[in-house]
Protein backbone atom coordinates (compact mmCIF):
# COMPACT_ATOMS: atom_id res chain seq x y z
CA UNK A 1 0.00 0.00 0.00
CA UNK A 2 1.71 2.77 -1.12
CA UNK A 3 -0.39 5.71 -0.16
CA UNK A 4 0.54 6.88 3.01
CA UNK A 5 -1.28 6.73 6.64
CA UNK A 6 -2.33 9.78 8.22
CA UNK A 7 0.24 9.18 10.73
CA UNK A 8 3.23 8.66 8.04
CA UNK A 9 2.32 11.74 7.04
CA UNK A 10 2.18 13.64 9.69
CA UNK A 11 5.70 12.43 11.15
CA UNK A 12 7.21 13.45 7.69
CA UNK A 13 5.79 16.79 8.19
CA UNK A 14 7.29 17.33 11.68
CA UNK A 15 10.72 16.35 10.40
CA UNK A 16 10.54 18.48 6.98
CA UNK A 17 8.91 21.50 8.48
CA UNK A 18 10.37 21.28 12.17
CA UNK A 19 14.20 21.91 10.49
CA UNK A 20 13.84 25.12 8.22
CA UNK A 21 11.41 26.46 11.00
CA UNK A 22 14.00 25.62 13.62
CA UNK A 23 16.81 27.67 11.15
CA UNK A 24 14.28 30.73 10.57
CA UNK A 25 13.75 30.99 14.23
CA UNK A 26 17.90 30.67 15.17
CA UNK A 27 18.43 33.29 12.31
CA UNK A 28 16.03 35.96 13.53
CA UNK A 29 17.11 35.51 16.90
CA UNK A 30 20.46 36.25 15.42
CA UNK A 31 18.82 39.17 13.16
CA UNK A 32 18.30 41.00 16.99
CA UNK A 33 21.95 41.33 17.76
CA UNK A 34 23.10 41.82 14.31
CA UNK A 35 21.36 42.16 10.70
CA UNK A 36 23.34 40.84 7.48
CA UNK A 37 21.57 40.74 4.81
CA UNK A 38 21.96 36.95 3.95
CA UNK A 39 20.64 35.93 7.36
CA UNK A 40 17.51 37.00 5.55
CA UNK A 41 18.27 35.11 2.37
CA UNK A 42 18.76 31.84 4.24
CA UNK A 43 15.77 32.61 6.04
CA UNK A 44 13.51 33.32 3.11
CA UNK A 45 14.95 30.46 1.57
CA UNK A 46 13.91 27.70 4.48
CA UNK A 47 10.55 29.50 4.91
CA UNK A 48 10.30 28.65 1.11
CA UNK A 49 11.49 24.92 1.07
CA UNK A 50 8.92 24.62 4.38
CA UNK A 51 6.03 25.79 2.30
CA UNK A 52 6.86 23.97 -1.16
CA UNK A 53 7.29 21.13 1.49
CA UNK A 54 3.31 21.80 2.50
CA UNK A 55 2.44 22.28 -0.74
CA UNK A 56 3.61 19.23 -2.29
CA UNK A 57 1.71 17.23 0.72
CA UNK A 58 -1.26 19.06 0.01
CA UNK A 59 -1.54 18.28 -3.34
CA UNK A 60 -0.52 14.57 -2.78
CA UNK A 61 -3.12 14.32 -0.16
CA UNK A 62 -5.82 16.35 -1.99
CA UNK A 63 -5.43 16.05 -5.77
CA UNK A 64 -8.24 18.06 -6.34
CA UNK A 65 -7.06 20.99 -4.92
CA UNK A 66 -6.68 22.54 -7.96
CA UNK A 67 -10.37 21.73 -9.27
CA UNK A 68 -8.99 20.66 -12.79
CA UNK A 69 -11.95 20.52 -15.50
CA UNK A 70 -11.62 16.35 -16.69
CA UNK A 71 -10.82 16.45 -20.44
CA UNK A 72 -10.08 13.74 -23.42
CA UNK A 73 -6.76 14.65 -24.72
CA UNK A 74 -4.05 12.43 -26.50
CA UNK A 75 -1.42 11.60 -23.59
CA UNK A 76 1.01 10.78 -26.48
CA UNK A 77 1.04 14.70 -27.63
CA UNK A 78 1.29 15.35 -23.84
CA UNK A 79 4.28 13.37 -23.70
CA UNK A 80 5.72 14.25 -26.29
CA UNK A 81 5.43 17.93 -24.91
CA UNK A 82 6.83 17.02 -21.69
CA UNK A 83 10.43 15.37 -23.43
CA UNK A 84 10.75 18.85 -24.46
CA UNK A 85 11.13 20.10 -21.12
CA UNK A 86 14.27 17.76 -20.93
CA UNK A 87 16.20 19.12 -24.16
CA UNK A 88 19.35 19.80 -21.90
CA UNK A 89 19.53 16.44 -21.58
CA UNK A 90 20.03 14.85 -25.07
CA UNK A 91 23.32 15.20 -25.43
CA UNK A 92 23.60 12.76 -23.05
CA UNK A 93 20.48 10.64 -22.98
CA UNK A 94 19.27 9.06 -25.60
CA UNK A 95 15.73 9.31 -26.01
CA UNK A 96 13.68 5.92 -27.97
CA UNK A 97 9.96 6.88 -28.93
CA UNK A 98 7.52 4.38 -29.60
CA UNK A 99 3.81 5.66 -29.82
CA UNK A 100 0.92 3.19 -31.57
CA UNK A 101 -1.93 5.26 -32.47
CA UNK A 102 -1.36 8.55 -31.26
CA UNK A 103 -4.12 9.52 -32.12
CA UNK A 104 -6.45 7.58 -29.11
CA UNK A 105 -7.60 10.18 -26.51
CA UNK A 106 -7.93 9.08 -22.49
CA UNK A 107 -9.93 11.62 -20.30
CA UNK A 108 -8.48 12.73 -17.09
CA UNK A 109 -6.99 15.82 -15.50
CA UNK A 110 -4.61 16.83 -17.71
CA UNK A 111 -2.30 18.59 -15.96
CA UNK A 112 -2.10 16.41 -13.25
CA UNK A 113 -1.13 13.33 -15.13
CA UNK A 114 1.29 15.56 -17.01
CA UNK A 115 2.98 16.23 -13.78
CA UNK A 116 2.88 12.91 -12.92
CA UNK A 117 4.77 11.39 -15.62
CA UNK A 118 6.94 14.64 -15.51
CA UNK A 119 8.08 13.13 -12.12
CA UNK A 120 8.35 9.47 -13.71
CA UNK A 121 10.84 10.75 -16.60
CA UNK A 122 12.76 13.39 -14.32
CA UNK A 123 13.67 10.41 -12.21
CA UNK A 124 14.83 8.14 -15.33
CA UNK A 125 16.76 11.34 -16.32
CA UNK A 126 18.41 11.17 -13.00
CA UNK A 127 18.90 7.37 -12.26
CA UNK A 128 21.17 7.68 -15.60
CA UNK A 129 24.88 9.14 -14.73
CA UNK A 130 26.74 9.72 -17.53
CA UNK A 131 25.06 8.15 -21.22
CA UNK A 132 22.08 5.98 -21.56
CA UNK A 133 18.75 5.56 -22.78
CA UNK A 134 15.02 6.27 -22.18
CA UNK A 135 12.57 4.38 -24.09
CA UNK A 136 8.90 5.54 -24.15
CA UNK A 137 6.52 3.59 -25.40
CA UNK A 138 2.42 3.86 -25.90
CA UNK A 139 0.15 1.63 -27.26
CA UNK A 140 -4.15 0.16 -26.84
CA UNK A 141 -6.30 -2.12 -27.41
CA UNK A 142 -10.19 -1.51 -27.02
CA UNK A 143 -10.42 -0.78 -23.05
CA UNK A 144 -7.06 0.31 -22.29
CA UNK A 145 -4.24 3.07 -22.74
CA UNK A 146 -0.21 1.21 -21.87
CA UNK A 147 2.56 3.32 -21.08
CA UNK A 148 5.87 2.73 -20.57
CA UNK A 149 8.89 4.40 -19.39
CA UNK A 150 12.33 2.62 -18.90
CA UNK A 151 15.62 3.70 -19.03
CA UNK A 152 18.90 2.35 -18.65
CA UNK A 153 20.01 3.72 -14.69
CA UNK A 154 20.99 2.74 -11.64
CA UNK A 155 17.96 0.76 -10.57
CA UNK A 156 16.50 -0.30 -7.80
CA UNK A 157 17.59 -2.45 -5.14
CA UNK A 158 14.83 -5.32 -4.48
CA UNK A 159 14.41 -4.44 -0.78
CA UNK A 160 13.85 -0.54 -1.84
CA UNK A 161 11.41 -1.27 -4.48
CA UNK A 162 8.06 -1.48 -2.03
CA UNK A 163 9.24 1.48 -0.29
CA UNK A 164 8.56 3.62 -3.85
CA UNK A 165 5.59 6.15 -3.23
CA UNK A 166 6.23 6.33 0.35
CA UNK A 167 6.20 9.89 1.14
CA UNK A 168 9.60 11.42 1.27
CA UNK A 169 11.69 7.62 0.46
CA UNK A 170 14.75 9.12 -1.18
CA UNK A 171 17.62 8.24 -1.89
CA UNK A 172 18.87 11.07 -3.11
CA UNK A 173 21.08 13.90 -1.29
CA UNK A 174 18.67 16.90 -2.82
CA UNK A 175 15.50 14.61 -3.27
CA UNK A 176 12.14 15.62 -2.05
CA UNK A 177 10.82 11.71 -1.82
CA UNK A 178 7.76 13.29 -2.97
CA UNK A 179 7.63 12.79 -6.87
CA UNK A 180 6.61 9.31 -6.50
CA UNK A 181 4.01 10.00 -4.00
CA UNK A 182 2.30 12.36 -6.29
CA UNK A 183 2.44 9.90 -9.37
CA UNK A 184 0.93 6.92 -7.62
CA UNK A 185 -1.71 9.26 -6.05
CA UNK A 186 -2.33 10.59 -9.61
CA UNK A 187 -2.62 7.63 -11.61
CA UNK A 188 -5.08 5.27 -8.77
CA UNK A 189 -7.45 8.09 -8.91
CA UNK A 190 -7.53 7.98 -13.06
CA UNK A 191 -8.10 4.53 -12.08
CA UNK A 192 -4.84 3.92 -13.81
CA UNK A 193 -2.05 1.47 -12.07
CA UNK A 194 1.76 0.97 -12.01
CA UNK A 195 3.90 -1.99 -11.85
CA UNK A 196 7.84 -1.28 -11.73
CA UNK A 197 10.73 -3.46 -12.62
CA UNK A 198 13.86 -3.00 -11.84
CA UNK A 199 17.06 -4.34 -11.55
CA UNK A 200 20.53 -2.98 -10.30
CA UNK A 201 23.22 -1.45 -12.38
CA UNK A 202 20.65 -2.03 -15.67
CA UNK A 203 17.85 -0.05 -15.34
CA UNK A 204 14.19 0.35 -14.39
CA UNK A 205 10.97 0.29 -15.60
CA UNK A 206 7.89 2.00 -15.09
CA UNK A 207 4.52 0.38 -16.60
CA UNK A 208 1.56 2.13 -16.42
CA UNK A 209 -1.90 1.24 -17.38
CA UNK A 210 -4.96 3.64 -17.90
CA UNK A 211 -8.48 2.71 -18.43
CA UNK A 212 -9.99 4.24 -22.14
CA UNK A 213 -13.04 4.68 -20.59
CA UNK A 214 -13.17 5.67 -17.14
CA UNK A 215 -16.97 6.27 -16.40
CA UNK A 216 -17.63 9.62 -15.98
CA UNK A 217 -18.87 10.79 -12.48
CA UNK A 218 -17.31 14.51 -11.67
CA UNK A 219 -14.68 12.79 -14.51
CA UNK A 220 -12.60 11.24 -12.95
CA UNK A 221 -13.60 7.91 -10.05
CA UNK A 222 -11.25 6.27 -7.90
CA UNK A 223 -12.06 2.21 -9.72
CA UNK A 224 -10.66 -1.07 -7.79
CA UNK A 225 -6.93 -0.30 -6.90
CA UNK A 226 -4.46 -2.39 -8.04
CA UNK A 227 -1.13 -2.60 -6.11
CA UNK A 228 1.35 -4.48 -8.26
CA UNK A 229 5.32 -4.74 -7.59
CA UNK A 230 7.22 -6.15 -10.22
CA UNK A 231 10.28 -7.51 -9.35
CA UNK A 232 12.64 -9.75 -11.49
P1 LIG B 1 13.11 11.90 -5.34
O1 LIG B 1 13.30 11.86 -6.84
O2 LIG B 1 12.96 13.30 -4.82
O3 LIG B 1 14.15 11.12 -4.60
P2 LIG B 1 10.80 10.28 -5.88
O4 LIG B 1 9.56 10.01 -5.09
O5 LIG B 1 10.63 10.83 -7.25
O6 LIG B 1 11.71 11.20 -4.98
O7 LIG B 1 11.62 8.92 -5.98
C1 LIG B 1 11.91 8.20 -4.80
C2 LIG B 1 13.12 7.31 -4.97
O8 LIG B 1 12.80 6.24 -5.87
C3 LIG B 1 14.35 7.96 -5.59
O9 LIG B 1 15.11 8.66 -4.62
C4 LIG B 1 15.08 6.76 -6.17
O10 LIG B 1 15.82 6.10 -5.16
C5 LIG B 1 13.95 5.84 -6.57
N1 LIG B 1 13.67 5.91 -8.02
C6 LIG B 1 12.58 6.43 -8.60
N2 LIG B 1 12.63 6.30 -9.95
C7 LIG B 1 13.80 5.69 -10.22
C8 LIG B 1 14.46 5.27 -11.42
N3 LIG B 1 13.91 5.48 -12.63
N4 LIG B 1 15.66 4.65 -11.31
C9 LIG B 1 16.22 4.44 -10.11
N5 LIG B 1 15.65 4.81 -8.93
C10 LIG B 1 14.46 5.44 -8.98
MG1 LIG C 1 11.80 12.33 -8.20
Amino acid sequence: MRLASVGQIAAGIAHEVRNPLTAVKGFLQLLQEQAPHNYIDIAQQELDNAISTLQNLLNVSKPDAEDEPVTRFSLCAELESLLSLFQDQIYRVTIEKSFEQPEVEISGRKNQLKRAFFNILKNSFEAISGKGTIRISHSCDNNTVYVSISDTGVGIPREKLMLLGTPFFTTKSEGTGMGLTYVYSTVYQHGGSIRVESEEGQGTTFLLEFPLNVPVDKGVVVMDLQYEQGIQ
